[in-house]
């Protein structure tokens, strides 16, 4: 498996090579081709897989540069996972034009307020704060493309079941999905049931 038998932009190779990844993980092997196809997709997986770049890859690939508003949705756990997929995300997508935010609570509203109007097309926060967004309209999901629930279980028994279903109402019905999660107990099966179609699960 290589990364340049998945077809990313010469720009996103070279960011590859600059970080120093040779090739792409098992899992990433595995997820990144059938996301880049825009099928919903479980990834089971533990930190340390390379589950970030896994989804963050087919996203920067997938994304529309022309269209200057939120395309795709990273929702988190933490405040600490956040800034650590964005700064993924930010150094895989350097020197492309993909604009990139981190919207977590405990942050200053009016920055991220800025990067919105900006044109923030990758959004990556937590569910309280985005849904604070959402509900004052500072940010709309209206042509979202996709979202990906990141640590998927941890997320559920921090209590963040409520709000990820209220930013799920904001979404577009056409959409695609993607999760991550280490475990699956009745919670997590529940919400791919319930927002998931015919998803590809892919296990290291
Ligand atoms: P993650 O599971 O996304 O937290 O990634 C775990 C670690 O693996 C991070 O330090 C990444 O920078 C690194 N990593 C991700 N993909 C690759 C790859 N294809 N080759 C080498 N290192 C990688």
């Amino acid at each position: 498996d290589t990364f340049q038998e998945l077809g990313f932009s010469e720009q996103i190779m070279e960011n590859l090579a600059a970080k120093g990844y040779e090739k792409p993980t098992p899992i990433q092997a595995q997820a990144i081709p059938v996301i880049i196809e825009k099928k919903d997709v479980v990834i089971q997986s533990q930190t340390g897989s390379g589950k970030t770049a896994a989804f963050g890859l087919p996203l920067l690939n997938n994304i529309m540069d022309n269209v200057p508003a939120v395309q795709f949705v990273v929702l988190v756990p933490t405040r600490e996972l956040a800034s650590q997929v964005t700064s993924e995300l930010t150094s895989l997508a350097k020197g492309t034009d993909t604009k990139i935010a981190s919207i977590y609570g405990g942050a200053n509203m009016k920055s991220q307020i800025t990067a919105l109007r900006e044109g923030a097309q990758i959004v990556i926060g937590t569910p309280g704060r985005i849904l604070d967004h959402l509900k004052r309209r500072t940010m709309s999901f209206s042509i979202v493309r996709g979202i990906v629930l990141d640590e998927a279980d941890k997320m559920l028994s921090m209590g963040f079941i409520q709000d990820v279903q209220l930013i799920f109402k904001h979404l577009p019905r056409r959409r695609q999905v993607i999760m991550s999660s280490a475990t699956f107990p009745y919670s997590v099966e529940s919400l791919i049931h319930q927002h998931m179609l015919e998803p590809e699960r892919i296990t290291m």
